[in-house]
C-alpha cells in the first residue's frame, strides 16, 4: 500500500508530538514521587537524640537498614551538622561496641569535663565516656570490651535486674542528673553519672507497653513523653510536672503528641527526641514506613499553648530546613542524571493498617533532588554500576560530596570527569573502604559530566552535591 505524503501542518504536529514524547521520557525520572521526603540524615536511623553544643548539632542514634530486624543494628556513629541540613560522620564513635547491637544511645551529657552516653548494647543499657561529644567513647566502668550477655561492671543498672532499654538522660538546672528508660522508669544519677539512686516507675494515663521516653524542661515545666504501640500504631503521649522530674505529674485533657498521619504520609512516628535552639523547640521522630528496622528520622517544630500544654504535632516528612546560617559555595545543579541501571520499584506493604502502603522508587534523579529520603539504587546484578551528573555545560567544579546508601558499612569508588561524555579522566575517589558520609573530593577542574563508579559497598546514592568551590557548609 502506498502512503500519501503528509501535509506540512500535519508534519509540524507530528514533530511537536515527537518532541513532547522525548521530553516526557527525559524527565520521567524527575517526576517520580518520593514518598520518604526530607529525612534528617542520608541514612536509615532511629531513636535519635539531638543536641546543639557550641556551633555544632550532634545526632546520636540507632543505625538501621541492615536488614535483619531486631536481631541487629549498624555500627555506632555520631552525625554532625553546622546548619542542620548538611550532616556528616566519620568512622565509628564507640570502637569497642562496633559489631555489637548498638541502640538508642541517648545524647552525650557533660560532667566534670567528660562526656557520658548511655547506649543500649545487646539489649542492656551501658555507660560510655569520652573527652568530647563526638567520642571516641569507651565503657566508663570496667574493661572496654563487650562480653555476652554483659560485663557486670559496665551496665548502667547495677542491681539484680540489669534489664531496660532506651535511656534518656536529663540534667536539671541545679545540676542533678536523671535517667529515664523504657517501661516508664526513672532514677537519679549521682555525680559520677553512673550510679543510680531513687529508682521508681511513673504512673501514666495510658497503660500499654511503653518505650522511647523523651524528657525536657521548658519555662519551669518538666515534660515526660512516652510511646505506646509500635509499627504504624506507634504514638507519643505526655504528661507534665511543675515540681520535679520525679513528679507529681498532671495529664492534660489532650495528651496525644504524635500519631500516624496518612494524609502527610507519616506512618508510625516513634522513638525520637525533643530539643531546642533558644526558644524554638523541635520534635524528632522515627518513621516506620519501610517496615521493620529500615526507618528514617524526621524533625518537625513543636508548639506550645499559653498554659504550657503541648500542641499535637501535625507530623510531616518536610523537615525544618537550616537552623543556623553557614556560608557555602554555590551548588551546581545537574540538568540530568543517568545511571547504568535502576532497581525496580519496591512496593512496601502495610503491617497492620492497610492505609499505610506505598511504593519506593530508585531513579537516578533521586541522587540529586536535595532530599535525604530518596535515593538512586542500581540493580543487584549491576556490579559495574555508574551514575553520571550532567551539568548541561562545562563548569568549574570545586568539590564533590557523595552520600552513599548504608554509609556505615563503607564504600570505595572512582570519580571521573568528562567534557563530552565519551572521554573520562579520574578526578577523585579512593580504593580503600571508608566508613563515612559524605565522601568528599576536591575536584578543582572544569567538566560538563561527572561520573561515580562504586567499586565497593552498597550500590546506591542518597545525595550527591557538586559545589562551585571547595567551601562547604558541613
Ligand atoms: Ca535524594
Amino acid at each position: 500500500m502506498l502512503l500519501r505524503p503528509m501535509k506540512t501542518s500535519t508534519k509540524i504536529k507530528v514533530y511537536i508530538l515527537f518532541v513532547w514524547c522525548c521530553l516526557c521520557w527525559l524527565t520521567a525520572g524527575a517526576q517520580v514521587a518520593n514518598p520518604f521526603g526530607r529525612a534528617l540524615v542520608p541514612d536509615m536511623i532511629a531513636d535519635a537524640s539531638i543536641e546543639l553544643v557550641g556551633d555544632t548539632f550532634y545526632c546520636y542514634a540507632t543505625t538501621d537498614g541492615y536488614g535483619r530486624g531486631l536481631d541487629t543494628s549498624g555500627p555506632p556513629v555520631v552525625w554532625k551538622s553546622k546548619d542542620f541540613v548538611h550532616w556528616s560522620f566519620e568512622g565509628v564513635c564507640f570502637p569497642s561496641a562496633d559489631g555489637e547491637k548498638y541502640w538508642a544511645p541517648s545524647k552525650a551529657v557533660e560532667r566534670n569535663g567528660r562526656w557520658y552516653i548511655y547506649p543500649t548494647v545487646n539489649g542492656i543499657m551501658h555507660v560510655g565516656v569520652a573527652d568530647s561529644p563526638e567520642g571516641p567513647f569507651r565503657l566508663a566502668r570496667g574493661k572496654d570490651e563487650f562480653t555476652k550477655p554483659f560485663a557486670r561492671e559496665a551496665t548502667l543498672r547495677q542491681g539484680e535486674d540489669r534489664g531496660g532499654i532506651d535511656a534518656e538522660v536529663f540534667v536539671d538546672d541545679d545540676g542533678q542528673a536523671y535517667v529515664f528508660w523504657g517501661g516508664r522508669h526513672v532514677a537519679k544519677l549521682a555525680d559520677d553519672m553512673m550510679t543510680m539512686t531513687e529508682e521508681r516507675t511513673l504512673e501514666t494515663r495510658r497503660k500499654e507497653y511503653s518505650e522511647g521516653p523523651i524528657f525536657f524542661k521548658r519555662k519551669g515545666i518538666y515534660y515526660y513523653l512516652y510511646t505506646i504501640g509500635g509499627d504504624e500504631r506507634y504514638e507519643y503521649y505526655y504528661m507534665m510536672s511543675r515540681t520535679s522530674p520525679m513528679g507529681p505529674y498532671e495529664t492534660p485533657a489532650h495528651d496525644l503528641v504524635s500519631t500516624t498521619n496518612v494524609e502527610t504520609g507519616v506512618f508510625g512516628p516513634g522513638h525520637g527526641c525533643v530539643f531546642n535552639v533558644d526558644d524554638d523547640y523541635f520534635f524528632a521522630f522515627l518513621e516506620f514506613g519501610r517496615r521493620s528496622t529500615n526507618r528514617q528520622t524526621y524533625v518537625n517544630r513543636l508548639h506550645f499553648n499559653e498554659d504550657g500544654t503541648i500542641q499535637q504535632v501535625k507530623v510531616t516528612l518536610d523537615g525544618v530546613g537550616a537552623l543556623r546560617k553557614v556560608k557555602s559555595a554555590k551548588e551546581l545543579k545537574p540538568v540530568d542524571m543517568k545511571a547504568s541501571s535502576t532497581m525496580e520499584p519496591k512496593k512496601i506493604r502495610h503491617n497492620q493498617d492497610e492505609r499505610c502502603q506505598r511504593t519506593e522508587q530508585f531513579v537516578a534523579a533521586f541522587a540529586a533532588d536535595g532530599e535525604n529520603g530518596s535515593r538512586w539504587m542500581a540493580t543487584e546484578t549491576d556490579t559495574l554500576c555508574w551514575l553520571v551528573a550532567d551539568l548541561g555545560k562545562k563548569m568549574k567544579i570545586g568539590r564533590s560530596e557523595l552520600c552513599f546508601v548504608r554509609p556505615t558499612e563503607g564504600h570505595a569508588y572512582v570519580l571521573e570527569g568528562s567534557t563530552d561524555g565519551q572521554h573520562w579522566e579520574p578526578c577523585g575517589g579512593h580504593s580503600d573502604v571508608q566508613r563515612k558520609s559524605p565522601h568528599v573530593d576536591e575536584v578543582k577542574k572544569a567538566y560538563r559530566y561527572v561520573r561515580v563508579r562504586i567499586t565497593k559497598g552498597i550500590r546506591g546514592v542518597w545525595e550527591w552535591r557538586l559545589l562551585a568551590s571547595g567551601k562547604s557548609n558541613r
